[in-house]
């Protein structure tokens, strides 16, 4: 399952704020893998794929909303491995379809659309059993990719780590992408997760629980903070706009403000507020995703930038 797929680099990142507070920035380019099935999308469907095709079937079947990069990157990847492709997607059927869903039929997913309401209860047993009577026998994967197979690849990625650090950061959604982390780092070191969405309580429960599913025991060096959400799931405001403009300016890294941006802004806020100890080394995880931007106009000198 790695053909065309590239391992991430890590890169230092230069800034006159880290000389100031004496800390050292490293991001795991995971944006960096593939063109289209980026990131921690990808580290979440490799061993999905292959629990696929050990089972023997052909289809995949997910969920996802109009916008999503795991729609994208389940659509490429199924192509790329020869799998047929079930998309259902959140609300109604749009009059014009969001650049990530043209591309996800461009790939020859198929589209199925659900009411708000059913989309809520697409994890009850009932409803997948609905959907295997009316679609066929498919593998089924949750939405945004988290499972235990999830963590099995995105552990992986601190194997890949050769330097030693104190901090891991990432950004969260589902939490399935942390959760890999502190599975793979089995207790060692500190983990960060920035939520993207407003005040889950439920978050480091489940990172908990999807934890103790992979490993076989808990492990408490992870925390979440939800300071830096500004209001929600893809929700914006002009200083994170701003602030990727400028990263980007200033790096030559592009970001997305549904995830990275707010992992970014936060850290670096985190860091001007000394929130990490002196000669702190930190990695960030860049889950990439850049395929939002398409969903955000006032970023639209970003979406087709070279880097
Ligand atoms: C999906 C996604 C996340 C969130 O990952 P979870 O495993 O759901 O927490 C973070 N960053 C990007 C770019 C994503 O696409």
């Amino acid at each position: 399952m790695q053909n065309s797929f590239s391992e991430s680099p890590l890169q230092k990142l230069e800034d006159e704020l880290f000389h100031e507070k004496g800390i050292e920035l490293y991001i795991k380019r995971d944006d960096l893998i593939h063109p289209h099935v980026q990131g921690n999308k990808w580290r979440k469907l490799k061993y999905n794929l292959q629990q696929a095709r050990n089972n023997k079937q052909h289809t995949l079947l997910t969920f996802g909303g109009a916008y999503s990069n795991h729609i994208y990157a389940t659509a490429a990847a199924a192509r790329q491995f020869g799998f047929k492709a079930i998309g259902m997607i959140r609300g109604e059927e749009p009059a014009v379809k969001s650049a990530t869903l043209q591309f996800a039929a461009e790939q020859g997913m198929e589209l199925h659309y659900m009411s708000r309401e059913t989309y809520r209860q697409k994890e009850d047993t009932t409803i997948i059993e609905i959907l295997r009577m009316q679609m066929g026998e498919f593998y089924y994967v949750p939405e945004g990719g988290t499972n235990v197979f999830a963590l099995q690849g995105v552990a992986e990625i601190i194997s890949e780590i050769e330097i030693d650090f104190d901090y891991i950061c990432t950004a969260c959604g589902t939490g399935g992408t942390l959760a890999g982390l502190v599975a793979g780092l089995k207790g060692e070191k500190q983990v960060l997760g920035f939520s993207s969405l407003k005040g889950e309580d439920r978050l480091s429960g489940k990172v908990h629980e999807l934890v103790e599913e992979y490993a076989g025991e808990r492990f408490g060096d992870f925390s979440i903070n939800f300071d830096y959400h500004f209001g929600g799931y893809a929700k914006v405001k002009p200083e994170l706009i701003q602030f990727i403009k400028d990263f980007h300016r200033n790096h030559a890294i592009r970001l997305e403000p549904v995830y990275t941006g707010k992992l970014f802004y936060g850290l670096f806020d985190l860091i001007q507020r000394d929130y990490f100890p002196k000669d702190a080394k930190i990695i960030a995880l860049h889950t990439g995703g850049l395929q939002g931007l398409t969903g955000f106009p006032e970023l639209a000198e970003l979406q087709n930038a070279k880097t």
